[in-house]
């Protein structure tokens, strides 16, 4: 694992304090989600929910997570043998990759890609095959996903609204990715921790339910991106039973299980009424559309932010080849911090001057750092 070494968001981090920088490096929000989660939470707590949780689970938040998936998409779940709590989105994808992928087996994974998913493809012995998606709008190529299948191809590791790029997949997208893991019979497992954040009258379609999808998917969500909880760690997954109980298995060795009565508080926000997630993702567009204008006038080249905490762009423009030097600069040059994106791809060629800019932060802290660059580039 020492290939990894140190992650990008930290060293970028340790340079903003460094500067005093704005850091629209890490997604971490900087406003507060809907009160009445806390206080479920801290009613939980009160009531003495602070021993270990099912290994599940607790049956409330497993309720929730299934009302939610009838509501919002019309899935269908059996909490009992189809849902299964874990410590956020991160253990999630390690249970379900580590329990699905053996020693040898390729994974095709979206490039550039969340850099968790590298590292634990590693951890199962896998083999990472990436799909570059292409700027500037980033869609899935069929043709290209199909040349990327082999004897040994066993997943294809699905994010959508797509960290790092902003894209969110539309239908048709998603409908290739099914005809290729439908023909190939491939296990999807699927990212969607963004799936409330979709702006301008966009929506998130689930992979999960295309035709003859539920049988081979299994589904990832968190709570930490929609409801400003990134630290309770509270995530899930759901899908098939043998999937579920597959990666329930990995799961019990990783935490057991986690965060008990933030569990609760969680099981509070999934069935809040659409009123509230609508709230939350316009916030989150008023905060990109204070980013994206000034990035414009300062000369960057934009890329559409469709969805989630990121905004994607060029900085070519600007006379810069290598974002890493650009990075490396910025938060003495402008007082802000972002991150280069070649971290997360196997092979950055042709995509070596793309850089992320995450905009959920509050609106005077997203026009301080237009203002900054602006004056830095403008
Ligand atoms: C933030 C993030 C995660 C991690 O979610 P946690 O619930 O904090 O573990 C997973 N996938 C993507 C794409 C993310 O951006």
């Amino acid at each position: 694992m020492t290939k990894f070494g140190t992650a990008i968001f930290t060293e970028m981090t340790l340079l903003a304090q460094e500067h005093e920088a704005i850091n629209l490096g890490q997604g971490a929000p900087d406003t507060e989600g809907p009160a009445v989660i806390h206080e479920a939470a801290i009613e939980a707590i009160r009531r003495g929910k602070n021993q270990y949780a099912p290994d599940r689970g607790t049956l409330v938040l497993r309720e929730a997570i299934a009302q939610h998936q009838r509501h919002h998409y019309g899935i269908e779940l059996d909490p009992e043998t189809q849902i299964q709590a874990s410590a956020g989105a991160t253990e999630a994808l390690c249970a379900s990759i580590m329990s699905l992928c053996e020693p040898g087996d390729e994974v095709i994974v979206l490039e550039p890609y969340f850099d968790v998913y590298p590292a634990i493809i590693e951890l199962a012995q896998g083999k990472l095959v990436p799909l570059r998606l292409n700027a500037p709008d980033y869609e899935v190529d069929e043709a290209k996903l199909c040349a990327a299948v082999t004897e040994r191809t066993k997943l294809i590791l699905v994010n959508t609204p797509h960290n790092p790029t902003g894209h969110l997949m539309t239908r048709d997208e998603l409908e290739a990715i099914a005809r290729v893991a439908i023909e190939y019979d491939l296990t999807v497992i699927t990212d969607e921790v963004y799936e409330h954040l979709t702006f301008d009258g966009r929506e998130h379609t689930p992979i999960a339910s295309l035709p003859g999808m539920f049988e081979r998917t299994l589904t990832i969500s968190s709570s930490g991106k929609t409801f400003s909880t990134t630290g309770w760690k509270i995530g899930w997954f759901s899908g098939p039973e043998h999937l579920v109980e597959a990666a329930g298995l990995v799961k019990q060795y990783l935490t057991f299980s986690n965060g008990h009565p933030f569990q609760y508080g969680i099981a509070r926000g999934l069935t809040l009424p659409d009123a509230e997630f609508h709230a939350i993702r316009d916030r989150l567009r008023q905060q990109r559309d204070l980013l994206v204008p000034s990035l414009e006038r300062a000369g960057f080249g934009i890329m559409a932010a469709d969805a989630g905490y990121f905004v994607s762009v060029d900085v070519a423009p600007l006379g810069y080849t290598d974002s890493y030097e650009f990075c490396r600069e910025l938060p003495a040059k402008a007082g802000v911090a972002a991150i280069p994106m070649i971290p997360f791809y196997t092979d950055a060629s042709g995509a070596e001057s793309l850089v992320r800019f995450a905009f959920c932060k509050r609106p005077e802290v997203m026009i301080e750092a237009g203002k900054r660059l602006e004056k830095a580039f403008g």
